[in-house]
């Protein structure tokens, strides 16, 4: 790939820590950040990885994120846990409800978690790969509220939606997590953005211009005019886009995307959670019917040899083991707007290929 440079995710991690300490997130919100968002590109989601870094900074700069704000709590029972994200770092947000909502499952095995009004929260597979990694079954359903919609609705040609993404994370006994991840859109929106910087078409059926006419190119989505994304799998896609709306958005209470809610460009997600504990109901029967079923969906003969099946969250872990050992690839657009995001917060050039580790490689 031309123009394409490759940093160590360690060193990347790094890097964008220190971007996000310069704009002023204390210590450990920049370092859980630089972990989240490369996390995300080390898992092959170039989307939702560092290619956001300098949207995120721009956000701070705007006033549309707070990067000091920690999750606070709105009520609270043995089940139950509402907190208000305060415009905070998602990486920071997700996290730290994660961790209370995993602990009071472990005491009471079934807990509901609404997040309100966090900043982005990333790549939701993040949060359920934090509950399976502590046993636990999850599910989360996500919306975006404040950014004018994104997908029209199935059928029509103006946009009303977000990208509303939905993940579920299921612990396998003795093996790899199932780990459904996935935006309800037929692409998450910032692969719009990796394919417009990397100068590539996207998928068939992703997207329509202004003018309803289905096509393949980035810039009409963006416009302007705008035109819109559409869901995976037609009608369907786009129900299960609107339950997490009415799921994340209404019933965790931090808004539906509608004209009541001023947009004002901030991108806030809401999401609504379930943790639950299979021991109380599966046990070890849980465990073993689990492994049994994911052991004959894999046995199944591929059509191309080559191409075995896989399970969801396999593509992730394949990436990660990948870009672990060989580093993370940046197209010359994300890393163009990497380094002038860190130039504006005084870095010189020599500092950013010593902290980025460039020179190095
Ligand atoms: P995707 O289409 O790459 O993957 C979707 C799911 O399919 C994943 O669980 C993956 O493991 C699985 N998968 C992929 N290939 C497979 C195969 N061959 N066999 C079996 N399973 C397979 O993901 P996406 O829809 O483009 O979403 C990308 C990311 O964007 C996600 O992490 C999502 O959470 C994130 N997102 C976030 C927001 C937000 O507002 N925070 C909005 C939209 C999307």
């Amino acid at each position: 790939m031309s123009g394409t440079i490759i940093i160590r995710a360690q060193a990347l991690t790094a890097f964008v820590a220190a971007l996000f300490e310069a704009a002023g997130a204390p210590k450990a919100h920049a370092e859980r950040t630089g972990e989240g968002l490369v996390a995300a590109s080390l898992s092959g989601h170039d989307s939702h990885g560092v290619v956001r870094v300098p949207r995120y900074l721009q956000a701070i700069a705007d006033g549309h994120l707070d990067p000091q704000a920690t999750p606070a709590t709105l009520s609270e029972t043995a089940t139950t846990l509402v907190v208000d994200g305060r415009s905070g770092l998602g990486m920071v947000i997700g996290r730290e409800t994660m961790r209370r909502a995993i602990e009071k499952t472990q005491a009471s095995g079934l807990t509901l978690v609404a997040i309100r009004t966090s900043f982005h929260l990333g790549r939701i597979g993040e949060w359920a790969e934090q509950c399976a990694e502590a046993g636990l079954v999850s599910l989360h359903f996500v919306n975006v509220l404040n950014v004018g919609g994104l997908v029209a609705p199935f059928g029509g040609k103006e946009r009303r939606m977000s990208t509303n993404p939905f993940a579920c994370g299921i612990p396998v006994a003795g093996g790899e997590p199932i780990i459904l991840d996935m935006a309800t859109s037929r692409i998450a929106e910032g692969k719009a953005l990796v394919a417009l910087n990397a100068g590539k078409h996207v998928p068939e059926g992703a997207l329509i211009d202004a003018q309803g006419r289905p096509s393949r190119n980035p810039a009409d989505l963006y416009g302007p005019p705008q035109g819109a994304l559409l869901h995976f799998g037609e009608h369907k896609g786009y129900g299960l886009a609107l339950i997490c709306d009415l799921l994340a958005g209404a019933l965790g209470g931090g808004g539906a995307n509608h004209p009541g809610h001023p947009v004002t460009g901030a991108v806030h997600n809401n999401m609504l959670s379930i943790l639950i504990d299979p021991a109380p109901t599966g046990g070890s029967a849980f465990g073993l019917e689990s492994a049994a079923f994911i052991d004959w969906i894999k046995a199944c003969a591929p059509v191309d040899p080559e191409a075995p099946v896989l399970v969801p969250g396999d593509p992730e872990r394949a990436h990660r083991r990948q870009r672990l050992a060989h580093g993370v690839p940046l197209d010359a657009g994300t890393w163009a707007s990497l380094t002038e995001a860190a130039r504006a917060l005084r870095f010189t050039p020599a500092d950013i290929a010593e902290m980025a580790g460039v020179g190095r490689l």
